[in-house]
């Protein structure tokens, strides 16, 4: 691809293309799969695929920052940890574009705001509701908390079962990835952090569903 590609490329990925040129692009998949897109049965798929995206990703559509940014100071001098546990989250691994399904446990140590509790599972799907890496997704969940309510310390810890594991490759299904940030006090007080993993139960946790 020499330089003038390049620049029309990113232009190009800049402008969302128009749900016919998203259905065509279905149209040619489902030829790659080996099947006709003019049969009876898939001549609705395109249209189908087209909206299932819109919901899939429409993390894209919003603004993390946006949904904390109502926060309250009035914590009555609440200063225990806050903990949001087994927020389940379907994302879209972003090497394969299959399911990465999960749960998220989302904790804060507050200072002086605390954010409305379906305001955490939002924030989850917000960064879900993309293509991902699941290493990603836990870092930019952290450090989106961690900007906004400036605790004395976050963490995050997911679980999710890759299907791209389990349907292709070495196919191990049951699998599943954990991966964990934890920041301020998490990170540097171990006691804070035992607590933690004990509210979540990390050691006894439920295997997650084959997926
Ligand atoms: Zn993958």
């Amino acid at each position: 691809m020499n330089k003038r590609d390049n620049q029309i490329g990113a232009e190009e990925a800049s402008i969302r293309p128009t749900r016919d040129q998203a259905e065509q692009a279905v149209r040619t998949l489902i030829r790659w799969a080996g099947d006709n897109p003019e049969r009876e049965g898939l001549i609705q798929t395109p249209a189908r695929v087209a909206r299932a995206y819109r919901e899939f990703f429409s993390g894209y559509d919003s603004n993390p920052m946006q949904i904390l940014a109502t926060t309250f100071s009035e914590v009555d001098g609440y200063d225990e940890m806050v903990v949001l546990k087994d927020i389940r989250f379907e994302s879209y691994c972003e090497h394969h574009m299959v399911p990465i399904i999960g749960r998220a446990h989302v904790a804060y140590l507050p200072e002086h705001r605390v954010v409305g509790i379906s305001k955490l599972a939002r924030l989850v799907d917000v960064y879900a509701k993309r293509l991902q890496i699941q290493e990603k997704m836990t870092v930019q969940i952290a450090d989106a908390l961690n900007t906004v309510l400036q605790p004395k310390g976050v963490a995050v810890i997911l679980e999710a079962a890759h299907q791209c594991m389990s349907t292709r490759g070495v196919h191990k299904p049951g699998a599943s990835l954990v991966t964990s940030r934890m920041l301020g006090a998490f990170r540097d007080d171990p006691s804070t952090r035992r607590e933690f993993l004990s509210i979540v139960g990390h050691s006894t946790i439920a295997p997650l569903p084959n997926s």
